[in-house]
C-alpha cells in the first residue's frame, strides 16, 4: 500500500496489524492490492531465508517483489504481447534473407513457433528488435496483443510422444510421479544420460493434473535449445524468468505464475521466489552450478531455498546433475535425499574415456602438444568437430620482462594484467582497469619484454594457422565473454557449430554447460592444473565438475568420442581420479578430506569479509567484531586474515571464518556478531558482509 512517510510518499507491504497506543496516526493512502502479493507460503520462506542469512526481512522482500509492484503498480498482468509470421511471412523463402542474417534469424526462429513469441520469448531467442522491426515493415511479421487466457490443462499435456525410458530413465521417473508431498531426489546422471528426458517424463503427470513445474537452471543453461525442449514437448504454456527481462514482463510472468496460467516456469536463480498457484514439482537443473548461488546483496543459494520450498509446498524436489556437489552428493549417500542414477548414455555412445597427455613439454607458444594437434587435425579430415578448452580468455595472462623479471601488473588489485591482443590492450580480469601494451618494463625501462602463457585467443591465432593446413580449411569458432558480448552472437556462434560442418571451437568454461553439439568428437582440454592442486577446499571439486562437463560435449549421440587431457601432473591422485572419468572415488577422496579438516558438509562456515581503504581498517573492524564474541566449544573463530586477493580495485580486503559442526551454534553466534558489528563504530569506515555457506573462500 502507499503510505505518507516523513514528506515523502512510500510503497510498503503489511505484514500484521495491532493495536496501536500512539492516537496521532496518518492514514493510508491508497491499498494497491486487494490480495496479499505475497502469499503465505512465500512469505515464510522469505522470513526463513532472512533468518538463515541473516539478511534483513525487508530486504529480502523487496529483493522478491518485481520492481513495478515495488513502484506502486498492482499485481495485474498486461495484455500478451506476441509477435508472429503473417501468412505472407509464413511463405517467404530463406534466400531472400541471405544479404539479412539477423531477419533470417528472427524469421528462422518465428517460424519454429507457429504461436508466435513473447517479447521475453523473442530476447531469450536472442532475436535482434531492429531485425523485427524490419521484418515488420516488410509485414511479413506482426504484433498482436492477447488478453491472458484463464488457466485450463488441455486434453492432453503432450505435444510429442516421450522418448521409450531406458530401464534406469524408467525408475527414476516412477520414483519422482510416486512420491506423495515432500521428497527431496539426488538425479546423479552422467553427461547425456538423459536427465533432461527424465525432468520431462516425470513432468507430464504433474502437468496432467493440472499443476505447475517451477525449474532452474544455471545461467548459462538458459539456452534456445533447452527452451525448444520444453516448449516442443509440451502443449501448455512455459513462462522464462530471467535477468535480461523488462519490469513489464518481469511482472507478467510473476503474476502468470501467481494465477496458475504458467504452467512450466523456467528460470536462473531468484525464479526460485515465483509465487505459484498450483505447484506439483520442483526441478534443480544442473544443481552443482555455481551461479545458483547469489554473490551480491542477498547472498542466498537457490538450491538450497528449493529444497525448503518443496518442504513447505509439500512437493517434491529434484535436484539433477552429472556432477553433483559435495554436499548433495552427501546427503543422497546418507539417505536424506533419494538418490536416483544413471550411469550411462541415454545413445549408443559410451562415455569417452579422457586421456592423460604429459604436458610439461608445452611452452608459452606452443600450449598444445602434437598428439593433440594431430587429434585435431583427424577430426576435422573425417567431417567432425573439436573441442580446445583453456578456462582463460585474452592472448596472454601476462606481460614480463626478459631482463629483470618485472611483471606488469594492475595497479589497483593483486593481480596481472591479460594482454587482449586484437584490442591492443592490457585488461585487468578483476576490476576492468587497462592501459595500452607497455613499450617499456615498468622497473628497468628495459625493451626486452614478452608475454608467458596462453589465453583463447592465441590459440585461436595457433588454431587458425593449424587449419589452412587442413584440406579445405575449417573455421575457428571462439567462445567467450569477449566474442560474445554482443547481444545474439553467442546464438550465432551456436548456430554455427550445430549445423555441423567441421571447425575448432576455441573457448572457456562457456563451452562446458547445457550444450549440444551433434558432430563434436574431440575434447582437448588444457591447464586444469590449477584447479585440482589449489588451497582452495572447493578448488578440485570444481575442477573436476568443470573437467567432466566439457569432457561430456565430445560425443554425445551416436559417435564415439575423444577426450585428450594435457596435464604438467598426470601422476596427481586427483587428476587421475577425474581422468578416469570417476567422480563417485574421487568424490570419496575429496569428502574424506573434508571430513578430516571439518568443511562442508561435515562441518558448516560463514564468512564475514571486510573491504576498506587500507589493510589496518579492515583488519581492525573484523578483530573488533571477533573481540565482541562470546568463546564457545562448538564454534570456530579463525582470523581475521587478508583475503586471498588482498587488493582489490583499489580497496584492501580481509576476512574472519567462523565454522562449527552444529549449525544452530553456528547461527546463534552469527546473530550476535551481526548485532555487534552493527554497532561498531569502525564498522562505518569500511564496507562488509556476512556470507552463510560461502562458496569461496
Ligand atoms: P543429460 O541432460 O543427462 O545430459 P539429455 O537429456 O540431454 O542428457 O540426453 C542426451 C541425449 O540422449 C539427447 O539427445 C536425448 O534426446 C537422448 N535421449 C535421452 N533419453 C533417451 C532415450 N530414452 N532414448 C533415446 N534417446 C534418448
Ligand atoms: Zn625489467
Ligand atoms: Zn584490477
Amino acid at each position: 500500500m502507499q503510505v505518507p512517510f516523513g514528506r515523502r510518499t512510500l510503497v510498503g507491504l503489511v505484514h500484521g496489524h495491532q493495536p496501536s497506543q500512539f492516537t496521532k496516526l496518518k492514514n493510508v493512502q491508497r491499498v494497491l492490492d486487494q490480495e496479499a502479493v505475497i502469499d503465505e507460503a512465500l512469505y515464510t520462506l522469505c522470513e526463513r531465508a532472512a533468518r538463515y542469512y541473516h539478511h534483513p526481512l525487508g530486504e529480502v522482500l523487496g529483493f522478491v517483489l518485481p520492481a513495478l509492484l515495488r513502484q506502486g503498480q498492482p499485481a495485474l498482468a498486461g495484455g500478451e504481447v506476441r509477435w508472429r509470421l503473417t501468412d505472407r511471412g509464413h511463405h517467404v523463402s530463406d534466400d531472400r534473407l541471405t544479404r539479412a542474417p539477423r531477419q533470417l534469424q528472427a524469421l528462422t526462429v518465428l517460424k519454429e513457433h507457429p504461436d508466435g513469441l513473447t517479447p521475453a520469448m523473442l530476447e531469450a531467442l536472442s532475436v535482434s528488435k531492429s531485425a523485427l522491426q524490419a521484418l515488420r515493415d516488410k509485414e511479413w511479421v506482426e504484433r498482436v496483443e492477447l488478453q491472458p487466457e484463464a488457466a485450463g490443462t488441455p486434453a492432453e499435456v503432450l505435444a510429442e510422444p516421450a522418448l521409450a525410458a531406458n530401464p534406469e530413465q524408467r525408475a527414476a521417473i516412477h520414483a519422482i510421479v510416486d512420491a506423495q508431498g515432500f521428497q527431496p531426489f539426488l538425479l546423479d546422471g552422467v553427461t547425456g544420460s538423459g536427465k533432461t528426458e527424465v525432468y520431462l517424463q516425470a513432468m507430464a503427470p504433474v502437468l496432467a493434473a493440472g499443476k505447475q513445474v517451477l525449474m532452474l537452471v544455471p545461467e548459462i543453461g538458459l539456452t534456445p535449445q533447452t527452451l525448444r525442449r520444453f516448449r516442443q514437448r509440451f502443449a501448455v504454456p512455459v513462462t522464462v524468468l530471467h535477468s535480461g527481462l523488462t519490469d513489464r514482463e518481469r511482472l507478467d510472468a510473476w503474476v502468470a505464475a501467481r494465477d496458475g496460467r504458467a504452467r512450466i516456469i523456467i528460470g536462473t536463480r531468484s525464479a526460485v521466489f515465483t509465487p505459484l498457484a498450483h505447484p506439483g514439482l520442483i526441478i534443480v537443473d544442473e544443481t552443482h552450478d555455481a551461479s545458483l548461488k547469489q554473490q551480491d546483496g542477498f547472498r542466498y543459494h537457490a538450491r538450497d531455498l528449493a529444497t525448503w520450498r518443496a518442504q513447505q509446498l509439500a512437493v517434491p524436489v529434484v535436484h539433477g546433475s552429472a556432477t553433483p556437489a559435495l554436499e548433495t552428493l552427501h546427503l543422497a549417500r546418507t539417505g536424506r535425499y533419494h538418490w536416483l542414477r544413471l550411469t550411462r548414455r541415454a545413445g549408443d555412445a559410451g562415455a569417452p574415456p579422457i586421456e592423460l597427455l604429459d604436458a610439461r613439454d608445452t611452452t608459452p607458444d606452443r600450449p598444445l602438444l602434437p598428439t593433440a594437434l594431430k587429434a585435431i587435425r583427424d577430426t576435422l579430415a573425417r567431417g567432425e568437430q573439436a573441442l580446445v578448452f583453456l578456462n582463460r580468455r585474452g592472448f596472454a595472462p601476462v606481460i614480463l620482462c626478459r631482463d629483470c623479471g618485472w611483471q606488469d601488473e594492475c595497479p589497483r588489485c593483486d593481480s596481472l594484467m591479460t594482454w587482449h591482443r586484437s584490442e591492443q590492450q592490457l585488461r585487468c580480469h578483476h576490476c576492468g582497469h587497462q592501459h595500452r601494451v607497455p613499450q617499456r618494463c615498468g622497473d628497468c625501462g628495459s625493451t626486452n619484454l614478452t608475454d608467458a602463457g596462453a589465453g583463447t585467443e592465441k590459440l585461436e591465432a595457433l588454431l587458425e594457422k593449424e587449419c589452412e593446413q587442413v584440406k579445405g580449411g575449417a573455421p575457428v569458432v571462439r567462445i567467450d565473454r569477449d566474442t560474445t558480448r554482443r547481444k545474439g552472437s553467442l546464438d550465432a556462434k551456436l548456430a554455427q557449430i550445430q549445423k555441423g560442418e567441421p571447425a575448432v571451437l576455441v573457448g572457456t568454461q562457456m563451452l562446458a554447460k547445457g550444450h549440444h553439439f551433434p558432430r563434436l568428437s574431440l575434447a582437448v582440454i588444457t591447464n586444469m592444473d590449477a584447479g585440482f592442486l589449489s588451497a582452495d577446499f572447493r578448488g578440485p571439486e570444481q575442477a573436476a565438475q568443470l573437467l567432466l562437463q566439457v569432457a561430456g560435449r565430445s560425443g554425445r549421440q551416436d559417435r564415439p568420442g575423444r577426450v585428450l587431457m594435457q596435464s604438467r601432473h598426470t601422476d596427481h591422485n586427483l587428476v587421475q581420479l577425474a581422468a578416469a572419468g570417476d567422480y563417485q572415488a574421487l568424490a570419496n577422496t575429496l569428502l574424506e578430506e573434508r571430513r578430516g579438516a571439518g568443511w562442508p558438509p561435515f562441518g558448516h562456515l560463514a564468512l564475514l569479509r571486510c573491504e576498506a581503504m587500507t589493510m589496518a581498517q579492515a583488519l581492525t573492524f573484523l578483530d573488533e567484531c571477533a573481540a565482541g564474541l562470546p568463546a564457545l566449544d562448538n564454534v570456530h573463530v579463525l582470523g581475521p586474515v587478508p583475503a586471498p586477493m588482498e587488493k582489490r580495485a583499489g580497496r584492501y580486503r580481509a576476512q574472519l571464518l567462523l565454522q562449527s559442526n552444529q549449525r544452530p551454534a553456528l547461527h546463534g553466534l552469527l546473530d550476535a556478531l551481526m548485532e555487534h558489528a552493527r554497532a561498531l563504530p569502525s564498522g562505518r569506515r569500511c564496507r562488509w558482509h556476512l556470507d552463510v555457506d560461502p562458496i569461496d573462500l
